[in-house]
């Protein structure tokens, strides 16, 4: 099975320190949701792996997440892409939850319920933490410049090496064949 993990915030759509609380509040990266269609037609499945603490931190609740992702849905497949399912963790940071990114349950999750070995897969994110969840879980963790993507370059001597591409579109080109 062909399979990409994409962080949402920062690396589908543009991130805020204030959360994306509302369908308004998301707004797509250019270029991002036409590379997730790319991925679908060369026979890639897309999950997304999200940190929603804002549910912890009753900034929206499950109906305003869900809300927020079928915005997303809705716009993909007007470019004729599809995301297979979106794993959240909803928990804030003094949960100790083990879905939270840095820690790699989210994608472990996604790893069960595929039935399949995460060796291999991207897993492509903007922050540290995604990419620590996804050298912890056994994928290839890519990183992306949008989003928090500058901030995690200056972090990166702590994890090593790792792709750096300028966006989810460039990202894209790098895992697909030429055409
Ligand atoms: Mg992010
Ligand atoms: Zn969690």
């Amino acid at each position: 099975m062909k399979l990409a993990i994409l962080d949402r915030d920062g690396v589908i759509n543009e991130d805020s320190d204030d959360f994306i609380k509302s369908p308004d509040e998301w707004i797509p990266i250019p270029g991002s949701l036409e590379a997730i269609a790319r991925l679908n037609h060369a026979g890639y499945r897309v999950v997304v792996a999200s940190n929603q603490s804002g549910l912890a931190r009753g900034l929206f609740d499950i109906d305003g997440l869900n809300a927020i992702h079928q915005k997303m849905f809705d716009e993909l497949a007007k470019l004729g892409g599809h995301i297979d399912s979106v794993f959240f963790c909803p928990h804030g940071p003094e949960d100790h939850c083990d879905c939270r990114k840095p820690r790699p349950g989210l994608l472990k999750a996604i790893a069960d319920r595929l039935e399949l070995d995460l060796a291999g897969i991207p897993a492509i994110g903007d922050s540290l933490r995604d990419l620590q969840a996804a050298a912890g879980a056994g994928a290839e963790p890519m990183l992306v410049l949008t989003g928090k993507g500058s901030k995690t370059l200056s972090k990166l001597e702590d994890f090593g090496d790792v792709p750096v591409y300028p966006n989810l579109a460039a990202a894209v080109d790098a895992l697909l064949p030429e055409a």
